[in-house]
C-alpha cells in the first residue's frame, strides 16, 4: 500500500461535530459512562461505520466494534481506539479523539478498496474515566477479564444506580464480569494504536503538534500517611521538648522534594506530589503547636524500580525524621499500578515518522495501559491541546490532530496489511 493515502480528516470534523451537539450540556462536555451520554456518542460512531460499510457488533459489556474486514478472518487484528466517555462537564477530545482518528484510518482504506490481509478494527471503549463509578478502565479491563466482580456493586457518583444495573439497563451481561471472562484474547491482537490527547502543557509548551508516548507512569500512592506528635502550647515550648508534626512533616516532604530532583538529575522518570496535607481542625489553632497531620504521597515512574526505590527511600526518611522530630511518621500502605512502557519498535518507528520526533511520558492513565499489561504491542500518539483536559476549554486544532492520525495511518501501512 501507498503512503500518499491519507486520514478522513472530512468525516473526523463532522464526527466532532456530531459529538459536541449531542452531548454538550451547558459549557461542557457529559458522557456519562454507561450512561446516555456515553450511548449517544456510541450511536454516533455506530452510524458512520454503516456509512462506512464496517462491520459492527458489540462485546457483552457494551464495547463497540467496527471492522474493516480482513482476507484471513482467523489472523490476529489490529485494534486502534480509545474511549467515548468523559467526565462531567469534560471537553470534546478527551478520548473520542482516539475512536475518530481510528475511524478516518479505516474510511481512508476503505477509499483505496484494498482488502488487508487481517482485521483493523476500532474499538469504543466504555467507562474509562474513574469520575462516574470509581474505577478506571472498565470497559478495557472487563474485556480482558480483569475486573474485580465486586466492582459490580460500586455505584455511579451522581445517581446512585450500581455497575451491574447501569450494565444490565443498557442490555449488556455484566456475567463475564462476575466470572472475571475474557471477552478478547491477547494473543488474537496484533497491536493496539491509541490516539489521545495530551493532558498537559508540554506540547504546546515546545510548539509541537504531536508526540509519541513513551509510556504511562505507574503509580505508588501513600494514601493515609500521617505523623503524630503531641499538641502544645505554641509559646511555651521549647524547641527541645516539641514533637510538632507539621514541623516534621514539612521537613519529610521537603526531603521528597530533595529525591525528587535528585532522582531528575540522575535521568529518571518521577513525579512526586502530595496533593493533600490537612491537621485536624477540631484539634489545632493559631496558638498551638500541632499534634497530628495527615498527608498524601503519590509517586508515578515510568519504572517500576524507581519507584520502589523512592518508596524505599521515603520509608527511611520517614523513621530517621520522625526519630529527629521526636515524632512517628507512619506513611501507611500503598495502592500500586504498574508502569506500562509502550513497546520499542512501534515506538521508535511513530518517532521516525514524526518530522520533529519527541518522545514522552504519559502521567495520565489509559486504555492503552490495559492492553499493555495484557502483552498487546501497544502505542499511542499524543496531540497538542490547549488547556488542559477534563475541563470544556479542551483546544485540540484538527490540523494537529491530522499529524497525529497522518502518522498512526503510517505506522499502520508498515504492518504487512
Ligand atoms: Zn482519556
Amino acid at each position: 500500500m501507498s503512503g500518499a493515502i491519507q486520514p478522513d480528516l472530512e468525516l473526523a470534523a463532522s464526527l466532532f461535530d456530531a459529538l459536541s451537539g449531542a452531548t454538550r450540556r451547558g459549557r461542557g462536555i457529559v458522557r456519562d459512562s454507561y450512561g446516555a451520554g456515553e450511548q449517544a456518542a456510541h450511536d454516533i460512531m455506530r452510524a458512520a461505520a454503516e456509512r462506512l460499510g464496517l462491520e459492527i457488533s458489540v462485546d457483552a459489556i457494551g464495547n463497540l466494534f467496527l471492522t474493516l474486514p480482513g482476507r484471513d478472518r482467523k489472523a490476529p487484528r489490529i485494534i486502534m481506539g480509545s474511549h467515548l466517555d468523559s467526565v462531567p462537564q469534560g471537553g470534546n477530545f478527551d478520548g473520542a479523539a482516539g475512536v475518530v482518528a481510528g475511524l478516518c484510518l479505516l474510511s481512508a482504506l476503505r477509499r483505496t478498496g484494498v482488502t488487508p490481509g487481517y482485521d483493523l478494527s476500532v474499538m469504543a471503549i466504555r467507562a474509562e474515566e474513574s469520575a462516574w463509578f470509581d474505577v478506571a478502565y472498565l470497559g478495557s479491563a472487563g474485556a480482558f477479564g480483569l475486573l474485580d466482580p465486586a466492582c459490580l456493586a460500586i455505584t455511579r457518583s451522581d445517581n446512585g444506580q450500581s455497575l451491574e444495573a447501569a450494565l444490565t439497563a443498557r442490555g449488556f451481561d455484566p456475567r463475564p464480569i462476575r466470572e472475571r471472562r475474557r471477552l478478547l484474547e491477547p494473543a488474537r491482537i496484533r497491536a493496539y494504536l491509541e490516539l489521545h490527547i495530551e493532558q498537559g502543557p508540554a506540547l504546546v509548551a515546545n510548539g509541537l503538534p504531536a508526540a509519541v508516548v513513551s509510556g504511562i507512569r505507574g503509580c505508588k500512592l501513600f494514601r493515609n500517611a500521617r505523623c503524630s506528635g503531641d499538641y502544645g502550647h505554641s509559646g511555651a515550648l521549647a524547641r527541645r521538648y516539641r514533637r510538632d508534626a507539621v514541623a516534621a512533616t514539612v521537613a519529610f516532604l521537603h526531603h521528597m522534594e530533595e529525591v525528587w530532583l535528585a532522582q531528575e538529575a540522575a535521568g529518571a522518570d518521577l513525579v512526586v506530589t502530595t496533593g493533600e496535607l490537612y491537621t485536624d481542625p477540631a484539634l489545632h489553632g493559631p496558638s498551638k503547636i500541632a499534634g497530628e497531620t495527615r498527608f498524601v504521597l503519590d509517586l508515578r515512574s515510568l519504572s517500576d524500580a524507581t519507584m520502589e526505590a523512592v518508596a524505599a527511600e521515603a520509608r527511611a526518611a520517614a523513621a530517621r525524621i520522625g526519630a529527629a522530630y521526636r515524632v512517628e511518621i507512619d506513611l501507611g500502605t500503598t495502592s500500586d499500578s504498574p508502569a506500562a512502557v509502550m513497546d520499542e519498535r512501534l515506538r521508535s518507528r511513530l518517532m521516525s515518522l514524526l518530522d520533529r520526533p519527541f518522545e514522552m511520558a504519559s502521567g495520565a492513565g489509559h486504555d492503552a495501559a490495559v492492553f499493555c499489561k495484557v502483552g498487546v504491542p501497544s502505542a499511542m500518539v499524543f496531540v497538542r491541546n490547549d488547556r488542559g483536559s477534563h475541563n470544556p476549554d479542551e483546544g485540540m486544532a484538527l490540523e494537529d490532530f491530522a499529524v497525529g492520525a497522518r502518522v498512526l495511518l503510517e505506522l499502520l501501512l508498515d504492518f504487512p496489511l
